[in-house]
């Protein structure tokens, strides 16, 4: 008899991102820092190579009591203050018509992982991208789902062709449909998608809900630094549309918003045409919540509600600074990028650039070459993933011809 549950994932965990980024931080103490380059962390990071904190966030939450820092939070689905701001911040000046529910996480990552453990019975199909967040296929692994996967790109565009494909074979294999997409600024890639993108995804899935319960997942973790940002929610009036057998389930990442990765808050906005049904999942999210984490971070909850009711405009000119940033860098990569034919997968904005290898085990020695000549990043099964968020200008000047070099010599 095993100690532990029969189905329990006890491999060990492979973070392609942290064992990586130990690797350059030793490289950096041994070879200065000016020789180096740390492409692996999704943080972003300022000119002079330190994380970025946002002022207008970390001065309002130390005007926070330590007592309120010290609490509990006023309820297992967040404080009412967070949930209404964080529900007006993600809308934005869409005029979403559907009931909903907020229920805060632990980041992003904990509202994905309420949707991995609430919908799918083990055994059943969750379709991912391709190209995506590793840590989608630990949490389907974790639940004892299995991983299908729809292919991102037909070229430089959202492959709706795979996407129809792939979902209407698992809604014929299941009767029940969930699926992930992180949009905008796609993590790896850095691809948005279009509206029209959008409205033929979601209609598609209606004509899908006919046949079982579908569940999309927008994971919107990169959102705020989506380069037209008056605009970046626009896509959001196409779930106006959705059918009564939909549920979508928006996960926000305070992480990224804010630069606070290790306060970990987030949420998940549910959304539905029907309220019992908003209802009912959020029960079982407020269950599970209970169960595994209790409640969330107290002071940044209160710190998040503080700086959108009374210091919006100004955390907003701040992070404006750093969207500028991350054009300039990602700019200054893809030209380099065009001139070498270094080949990278469709751009438009976001903290990351995935250079395309197909090959996979070509892959592996690619970034092992990297790696020797002092470059980490993080490698995927599809290619290697830049972190531009982490690495100021003056490093990435170069860069992009470097890696090129660097490939073209494998072959040699
Ligand atoms: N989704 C994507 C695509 C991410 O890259 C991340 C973090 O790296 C997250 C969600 C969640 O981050 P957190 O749990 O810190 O909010």
């Amino acid at each position: 008899m095993k100690f532990t549950k029969q189905n329990i994932d006890d491999t060990p965990l492979k973070d392609n991102v942290f064992a990586i980024d130990k690797l350059a931080r030793e490289a950096s103490e041994k070879y200065g820092d000016e020789n180096i380059v740390n492409a692996t962390i999704g943080s972003l990071y300022t000119e002079d190579g330190v994380i970025a904190a946002f002022d207008t966030v970390y001065n309002t939450y130390n005007k926070i009591s330590k007592e309120d820092k010290a609490q509990y939070s006023q309820a297992i689905t967040g404080n009412p203050g967070y949930k209404e701001m964080v529900y007006k911040w993600i809308k934005g000046n869409i005029d979403l018509k559907l009931p909903y529910q907020v229920i805060a996480t632990p980041g992003g990552s904990g509202a994905i992982a309420l949707t991995m453990m609430s919908f799918l019975d083990i055994h059943m199909k969750v379709l991912l991208p391709d190209l995506a967040w590793s840590s989608y296929n630990t949490m389907a692994k974790n639940n004892n789902l299995v991983i299908a996967n729809y292919k991102m790109f037909a070229g430089n565009h959202f492959n709706i062709d795979s996407f129809v494909l792939e979902s209407t074979t698992i809604m014929e294999q299941q009767g029940k449909l969930m699926v992930i997409i992180n949009d905008p600024c796609h993590n790896p890639s850095g691809y948005t998608m279009t509206i029209d993108e959008w409205q033929k995804v979601i209609d598609h899935i209606n004509a899908l809900s006919k046949k079982g319960p579908c569940i999309l997942v927008n994971d919107i973790a990169y959102i705020d630094y989506s380069i037209n940002i008056e605009h970046s929610r626009d896509y959001m009036k196409v779930f106006n549309t959705i059918s009564d057998n939909v549920v979508l389930i928006l996960a926000f990442s305070c992480s990224k918003t804010f630069t606070s990765y290790g306060m970990r808050l987030g949420a998940a906005i549910v959304l539905a045409q029907q309220e019992t049904l908003t209802t009912q999942i959020k029960n079982i999210f407020e269950n599970s919540a209970r169960s595994i984490w209790s409640n969330v971070n107290n002071g940044w909850m209160d710190n998040f509600t503080e700086v959108m009711k009374n210091n919006q405009s100004a955390f907003i000119v701040e992070k404006q600074y750093y969207i500028d940033l991350l054009k300039q860098r990602s700019e200054l990569f893809l030209s380099e990028a065009k001139k070498v034919d270094l080949p990278v997968f469709p751009y438009k904005e976001g903290f990351f650039i995935t250079v395309k290898i197909d090959n996979n085990e070509v892959c592996t020695k690619y970034h092992q070459a990297l790696i020797k000549n002092n470059i980490f990043t993080v490698k995927l099964n599809q290619g290697i993933r830049v972190a531009i968020c982490s690495v100021p200008i003056i490093k990435i000047k170069g860069l992009a011809i470097k890696m090129k070099k660097i490939y073209d010599d494998l072959e040699k």
